[in-house]
């Protein structure tokens, strides 16, 4: 008789808990997810504003992602791209770096772009290269620093790790310091060479959206706060008990240290970001890039406009505009302050922008020291439960992903 596990309990529906259950599901056992707020998606998530979709926070996803990729129905999701480059505001004014080996034509305003020298440019280039033909696999064997060491011993110069990759790591990593893993560094360096930052045409929830509809009827509860494991039962804070054959906790690193350890063992530090959404009536960009802050100083990161890219972001004749200001400064005039910094970017029309709302994410991503990334079966067993999540590979969509798949692959041996 197999020992498969048929009931499986997944406490937490964000892209973990449904690409486990997905896994589970199709390959014939019985999940079910337990989700305690109102809608699948975790941190993925995208709420609906008067015709304005706006995605808890600035997020991309990125077509490279190999798993990710693979599970989704890509094609449906209509993702549109950004172009594979930024615009860069400096105190001399907006400047243009781009992929130019994937915008051949943008080679010589990159090249003449006053950021970093021409070696820095050639660096870029040599890494590109290099990272390109490596495997994750390769990436995750390599010695594990930060990321400010190690571009500084990549021969960066100061100039071009303080005005371009401070701000444009400070949007992924969300901080400028850049003491993020140099793996989880090599990681996306390798995914935006060989692939676009995309946006569902839909938003980004319809990531989770899609994963959820792929489950039979019946096997997510929403509003459902498990407070209590066991390695055969949930107890949820209604009070009802659900029994099954093992227990995954897909939920975020600080939930889980809570539900599992109970000490907080394993409670993680965060990075935390603020998202500012305005509308306008023109988009201040006209084209889907990302505009990054290079001066090193401002509360502003990066700017874009998701209805460049996919126009139903906004309303007919409206545009979207998306700001992003790391940590979450709780500052009563956030908005203000961004709106005067950005009129030196886009001059006087920065003020008939309309704010729609702010969201301060205090749980955005777990801080991904040197040495915690990218390694390991991307679950982990304790106390007879399954752990899974984004800290337990990278602190993305393709880790979520990879670590889910990995928990449904460990349940379906028979043991
Ligand atoms: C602002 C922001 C920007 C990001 N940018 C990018 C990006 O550009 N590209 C990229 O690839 N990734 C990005 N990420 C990271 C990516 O979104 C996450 O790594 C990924 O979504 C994590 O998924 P998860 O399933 O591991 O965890 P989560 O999404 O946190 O899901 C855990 C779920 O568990 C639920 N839960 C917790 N406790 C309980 C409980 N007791 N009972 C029931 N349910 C519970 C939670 O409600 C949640 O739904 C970003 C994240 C944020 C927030």
């Amino acid at each position: 008789m197999s020992a498969v596990k048929q009931q499986v309990l997944i406490v937490g529906g964000g892209l973990a808990g449904l690409a486990c259950a997905v896994r589970l599901h199709e390959a014939g056992a019985r999940p079910l997810i337990f989700e305690r707020s109102d809608d699948v998606g975790g941190r993925v998530r995208t709420d609906h504003l008067d015709g304005f979709l706006l995605d808890r926070g600035f997020q991309v996803f990125l077509d490279a992602y190999q798993e990710a990729g693979a599970l989704l129905d890509t094609a449906h999701l209509e993702l549109r791209a950004f172009r594979p480059g930024a615009l860069m505001y400096h105190a001399s004014g907006m400047h243009r770096i781009m992929d130019v080996f994937r915008e051949p034509r943008a080679l010589l305003t990159s090249a003449l772009a006053p950021i970093g020298s021409f070696v820095d440019k050639l660096r870029v280039a040599q890494l590109r290269w290099r990272l390109t033909r490596l495997t994750t696999e390769d990436i995750a064997g390599h010695e594990d620093t930060t990321t400010e060491r190690y571009l500084t011993r990549a021969g960066f110069s100061p100039q071009m790790i303080d005005g371009f990759f401070r701000a444009f790591y400070g949007g992924i990593f969300l901080e400028r310091d850049l003491q993020t893993s140099s793996r989880m560094f090599e990681f996306t360096f390798k995914m935006f060479s060989q692939g676009s930052a995309t946006l569902p045409s839909r938003g980004m929830g319809e990531i989770p959206r899609q994963l959820a509809a792929r489950l039979p009827p019946g096997t997510i509860h929403l509003g459902a706060q498990v407070t209590e494991i066991q390695p055969d039962s949930i107890t949820l804070a209604s009070g009802d008990h659900f029994q099954g054959d093992a227990v995954v906790v897909a939920t975020d690193a600080s939930s889980a240290a809570e539900l599992v350890t109970a000490d907080g063992t394993h409670e993680p530090a965060w990075r935390s970001v603020t998202c500012v959404y305005f509308a306008a009536s023109r988009s201040p960009l006209g084209e889907p890039i990302i505009a990054l802050n290079g001066t090193g100083a401002g509360v502003v990161n990066n700017v874009c406009v998701p209805s460049d890219l996919a126009p139903g972001y906004a309303p007919p004749g409206q545009a979207l505009i998306s700001v992003s200001v790391l940590g979450t400064e709780a500052s009563a005039d956030l908005e203000s302050r961004v709106l005067d910094e950005l009129e030196a970017w886009f001059g006087r029309t920065v003020r008939d922008w309309r704010h729609l709302r702010t969201y301060r994410i205090e749980r955005a991503l777990p801080r991904q020291a040197p040495g915690t990334g990218l390694t390991g079966p991307g679950y982990r067993k304790e106390a007879g439960v399954y752990l899974c999540g984004d800290h337990l590979w990278s602190a993305s969509i393709e880790g979520a992903t990879i670590s889910g798949l990995r928990t449904a692959d460990a349940l379906l041996q028979p043991s």
